[in-house]
């Protein structure tokens, strides 16, 4: 006779063996910060509505919180009543977006994160030279919209490796390649290899176009996703860098990785024979929702989280000029 002994069951560790680690940095970084400041100041000095163009940044709790307080988001400048104030978001718009607040007579602030307008200048510089300009990033992506805007007859945008054989140039020799700020950086070298082994000539920007942030988040979770059973991302859909966080994760070994808003989308049935598991967050992300997630893993038997710092951070960048002036002036008058 035989006996069907069925599946075995999945053996839950003991909570001593069980592990929860912390990665470090992680979350709002200085762009996300300013620009969330912004809004925040523009409201107390302005009074309600302010306007923002849309999300100023890629976290929908963020957005809703600024929506409470009397911001209200917009698609487009045409959604904005003529002569009041609309803020631009972190993510840089293009000087057709500034055209067109002029002619609608609204007063703008922009948030643009001073590392975006350091890709925008770079655009415009190998614009001027005339080269022709491969920008690395993801279609539809405001950030990519904005630098793209600023040179368009020079830039094409060139999303992974597999793009770069369809590239038509003017001159082999002049070509000049940028990049999205929130991208994978292992990924986006690969995409760099392909075009230089077209065009051997290929110029580099000066400097990173992969924001500090994300090169520090990135790393940040390869530390700790290499023995993982599972990591946990929050963050926003919408928000490249979050994203990122997942597939970097899985790349560094982790043997699975969420994405989540918030602790109320975690499935219980991911910590199910899991020991290890590793928490971050997104460069949009408030750590209030962090700390959410940790409750959420504590009352499900993984009490005590362990921070792993892979870098330091102290930048900070000061608010929009225009901002400050008027903030000035409300103090001395
Ligand atoms: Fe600026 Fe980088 Fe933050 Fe984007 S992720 S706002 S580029 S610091």
């Amino acid at each position: 006779m035989t006996m069907d002994l069925g599946t075995p069951p999945i053996l839950t560790p003991d909570e001593a063996e069980r592990a929860v680690l912390l990665a470090a940095p992680r979350g709002y970084c200085a762009g996300v910060d300013r620009a969330v400041i912004t809004v925040e100041k523009a409201l107390d000095l302005y009074g309600a509505p302010v306007y923002v163009r849309k999300q100023i940044v890629h976290n929908k709790h963020v957005v809703a919180d600024l929506e409470s307080r009397g911001a209200v988001f917009v698609e487009e400048l045409t959604e904005v009543p003529e002569g009041a104030t609309v803020v631009f978001s972190a993510h840089g718009v293009s000087p057709d977006v500034h055209r067109q607040a002029e002619r609608r007579g609204l007063k703008t602030i922009d948030a643009t994160c001073p590392l975006v307008t350091k890709v925008h200048h770079e655009a415009k510089r190998f614009a001027h030279e005339d080269y022709d300009i491969l920008l690395i990033g993801h279609a539809g992506h405001e950030e990519v919209e904005g630098t793209a805007g600023e040179a368009p007859g020079h830039i094409q945008l060139v999303q992974s490796p597999e793009d770069v054989a369809a590239i038509t140039v003017r001159d082999p020799a002049k070509v000049a390649w940028l990049s999205q700020t929130t991208l994978s950086v292992d990924e986006t070298m690969e995409t760099v290899a392909a075009i230089r082994a077209r065009f051997p000539q290929l110029l580099d920007p000066p400097s990173d176009d992969i924001c500090y942030a994300t090169q520090n988040r990135q790393l940040a979770v390869k530390e700790i996703a290499r023995d993982s059973d599972l990591v946990i991302v929050v963050g926003s859909g919408n928000s490249s860098n979050s994203v990122r966080l997942v597939e970097v994760a899985l790349e560094a070994g982790a043997r699975a990785a969420h994405r989540v808003d918030d602790a109320s989308e975690i499935d219980e049935a991911w910590l199910v024979g899991v020991r290890r598991v590793s928490v971050t967050s997104g460069a949009s992300v408030p750590e209030e929702l962090v700390q959410g997630v940790l409750a959420f893993l504590a009352e499900h038997g993984f009490p005590d989280a362990t921070a792993v710092h892979s870098a330091e951070e102290s930048l900070i960048f000061a608010l929009p000029p225009e901002l400050r002036r008027d903030l000035r002036a409300a103090q001395q008058g």
